[in-house]
This record gives C-alpha cells, sequence and structure tokens, in this order.
C-alpha cells in the first residue's frame, strides 16, 4: 500500500506529460508562476518563454510547450535536451526559439534560468546607439554592461528570429558573460543563476529602460550608477529576491 503515493505520482506525471515522476512539484509551479509574473509585469505578452535547468540533470531543461505564457499548466511543461529535442512531447510542439535556452545553457554553467521576450522598453535600446545602462539599485545587475545582438551582422536578412542552434550560438557570444543581451529589432535575453533572479532580472530590465527613457527625454546628462554601485546594489538584490517573488507569484494566482 505504501506504493500507491509514487504510483498516483506516475500515473500524475504521465498524464501531466511530465518527463519523469521525479520532477519536484514545487520546481514545475514556480515555472509555471514564472511564465504569469512575466506576464503580468509586461515583460511576456503572447510570446516569448521561460525556461530553468533540470536540477536532476543539468543537461537538461524546463520549458512549456508552445503556448502564450499566461495559459501555461504544469501540464505543458516538457523536458528538453541541451540539442533541444524534447524527451516526450506527446506530438506537442515547441517554440521555435527554444534554441536560445539550450545554446544559453551549454555555454554557461552558471545559468540556472533563462528568459527571451520582448519586453517592450527595451526595443529603443536595441539599436545599440544609446546604450542600456543602470538608473537605480534595483537594476544594478546591468552595470555588468548590456550588449546588443544584431542577427543582420551574421545572418544578412532574416525573419529575426533565434530559431536554430547556428543563429542561437551567435546569440550567446554576444550575450558572453553578462547577465542581459539585447536583440535588436526583437527584444533580449535574460538569465540568471536561479529561476528567481532570472525573473527578477527580466522584470527590472523592462522598468529600467521605461526609466532610463524618461531621463534621456529630460535632456541633459544622465548619471547612471557606476559598476562598482552596480555590482554592490546586485549583491544586496540577490540576497532580497525572494520578497518581490512571493509578492509576484501571490499576484499572478
Ligand atoms: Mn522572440
Amino acid at each position: 500500500m505504501k506504493l500507491w503515493p509514487q504510483l498516483c505520482l506516475a500515473l500524475w506525471a504521465t498524464a501531466a506529460g511530465v518527463a519523469s515522476a521525479a520532477v519536484d512539484p514545487a520546481l514545475v509551479a514556480d515555472l509555471v508562476a514564472a511564465n504569469h509574473i512575466l506576464v503580468n509585469q509586461g515583460v511576456l505578452d503572447g510570446f516569448g518563454h521561460v525556461s530553468i535547468r533540470d536540477p536532476r540533470n543539468p543537461q537538461h531543461i524546463l520549458l512549456s510547450r508552445s503556448l502564450a505564457p499566461a495559459l501555461t499548466t504544469a501540464a505543458d511543461i516538457l523536458e528538453y535536451d541541451l540539442d533541444c529535442n524534447a524527451l516526450d512531447d506527446q506530438g506537442r510542439s515547441g517554440f521555435l526559439e527554444r534554441f536560445i535556452h539550450c545554446e544559453i545553457y551549454r555555454a554557461r554553467p552558471d545559468v540556472q534560468a533563462v528568459v527571451h521576450s520582448h519586453s517592450p522598453a527595451v526595443i529603443p535600446f536595441g539599436t545599440g546607439r544609446t546604450g542600456l545602462r543602470p538608473m537605480s539599485h534595483v537594476a544594478g545587475f546591468l552595470a555588468a554592461g548590456v550588449p546588443v545582438f544584431d542577427i543582420r551582422r551574421q545572418f544578412g536578412m532574416t525573419n529575426m528570429l533565434v530559431n536554430d542552434a547556428t543563429r542561437a550560438r551567435a546569440l550567446v557570444q554576444a550575450l558572453g558573460d553578462k547577465p542581459v543581451a539585447l536583440m535588436r529589432g526583437h527584444g533580449d535575453v535574460v538569465v540568471g543563476p536561479s529561476l528567481q533572479i532570472a525573473v527578477y532580472r527580466a522584470i527590472y530590465t523592462e522598468t529600467n529602460a521605461r526609466t532610463q527613457a524618461q531621463a534621456l527625454a529630460m535632456g541633459g546628462p544622465v548619471t547612471y550608477l557606476s559598476r562598482e554601485e552596480g555590482e554592490m546594489a546586485d549583491v544586496t538584490q540577490q540576497g532580497a529576491v525572494m520578497r518581490p517573488w512571493e509578492l509576484w507569484k501571490q499576484q499572478s494566482r
């Protein structure tokens, strides 16, 4: 009789499309919450995606099937290898741009979560003419520098999508060791050492772009956080990330 809970979990996992009963349901719930949070905060809309590295196997990732993120449930979370092949998609299609995630995890062992969005306020900064710089302590992580990936430079005329491993590797090269890279004419990628920090960074990248645009519109020189201020603020804010996370998570229910 003691096997019943495990059996029920395995049956639920199979029905839900989760690749293995060993996936922590709380982790999947947090990934689902991250999808909803990023919609509520104006980072994701009908497009964009958020993923986590599988803590059971660093060569696997968890990412929703192709779906508007507001609609994501636990049953929609698929497991992929780093070639972006789904382990068991049950006939469901994946995001065209899932390669962004797979190639970042392959190149960056420090990264545990990735957000790709069309974060609207960052678009003007994606031209590269005016760099995205930290306006306040909550966006101190931007002080590391925000590179811009211009798909046209390497690939000429495209549909602008990073929809294969070759394009994704070029994006990863632009990202380097940074937390954020802008994508010209498209959006951004934001990474973090945890799901909560990646979500936090994606949200404050968007709000920082808005406040920076306001400051630039006011005219005159803008004083940004220095590299040192940004680094110190980032350490403090990472330590406090669970406070807004719990709020955002509750608001997303
Ligand atoms: Mn996109």
